[in-house]
């Protein structure tokens, strides 16, 4: 490895654009990254966003600055690409707590109930599954089943938040993300007393008793089009941190307040631009993604696009 962590950023940045050009990369980010990670990104966006980006593209490399769960996603929708994650130790908690063969049991004991699983799955999970869904579409894939009830995992969260707008049972797994289960009911209730012009946003992945205190309840990519549109000069976001840099990028003349410093993903920080550009020389973390689980988890991912 040929640079240090101390080499300043624009530095670092153009031998990253020097070397993706080379390797014919592109670098896709998500929302949760940092700051100066999105900004060397070719693409930055939430988990739909950047599955619907990766099917498109013509590079033969795609670099997944994200947790290991998004680089797979690309990886079984672009088999033919080498997808690579600069840290494949940035993992995520929530998909582990939905276990291949805990969802096995769990499917045995529910014969004939479909199962949703939330894009934050492991790949042999989403082989086992009838089809994914990411927060942006949640609702809407559950309501584009035909049967009446359903199995949701991982996210308890995100569960109970689709219950409130479909007919159907969702049987939730009692999963959650440990930084969006950080965000207090008592946040909102500070920061509303500071800032009573501002608006609320929160992802679906809080807790209920957070969700019912927001104005809007939303996916990182729905909070960006939405900042855009709102009339609000000041916005409470209730989400990882990371979005704070893209909400302000997209919209530099609104105030964007983040609800609590505690809302860091360590896993989405592993990433860092000294990590991206040795990924780029070295490619030593190509993902990898055995062909039948590959197979069967395409098909889940797939149907879900096809419901988007
Ligand atoms: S923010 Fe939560 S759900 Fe997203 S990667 Fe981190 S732990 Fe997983």
């Amino acid at each position: 490895m040929s640079t240090t962590a101390v080499e300043p950023i624009t530095e670092l940045a153009e031998q990253i654009a020097r070397l993706k050009e080379e390797r014919k990369a592109v670098i896709l980010a998500h929302n949760y990254q940092l700051g100066e990670v999105q900004d060397i990104a070719d693409f930055v966006g939430d988990s739909l966003e950047l599955s619907q980006r990766a099917v498109g593209l013509e590079a033969e490399v795609i670099v997944f600055c994200g947790v290991v769960f998004m680089a797979e996603t690309a990886k079984i929708l672009s088999p033919q690409r080498t997808v690579l994650i600069p840290d494949p130790r940035a993992g995520c908690p929530m998909c582990d707590m939905a276990p291949v063969e805990e969802v096995r049991k769990r499917k045995a004991e529910l014969p004939g109930v479909p199962v949703v699983a939330y894009v934050n799955t492991t790949d042999d999970v989403k082989a086992e599954v009838d089809i994914c869904c990411t927060s942006a579409n949640a609702v809407k894939v559950v309501n584009s089943l035909p049967d009446e009830r359903l199995l949701f995992l991982p996210d308890k969260n995100l569960a109970y938040w689709v219950q409130r707008h479909t007919e159907k049972e969702v049987i939730p797994w009692n999963g959650y993300c440990p930084t969006h289960q950080r965000i207090m009911p008592h946040d909102i209730h500070r920061l509303r007393e500071k800032h009573p012009e501002a608006k609320v946003i929160v992802h679906p992945e809080c807790t209920p008793d957070v969700i019912d205190l927001a104005d809007e309840v939303l996916s990182t990519g729905q909070m960006v089009r939405w900042a855009r549109e709102a009339q609000a000069r000041e916005i409470i976001v209730g989400t990882e941190v990371g979005l704070i840099h893209r909400l302000k990028k997209d919209s530099p003349e609104k105030t964007f307040i983040p609800i609590s410093m505690l809302t860091t993903c360590p896993n989405m920080k592993r990433i860092t631009l000294e990590k991206v550009l040795w990924e780029l020389e070295d490619m030593r973390h190509p993902v990898e993604v055995p062909e039948d689980i590959a197979t069967k988890a395409r098909r889940a991912i797939e149907r879900m696009l096809e419901v988007v």
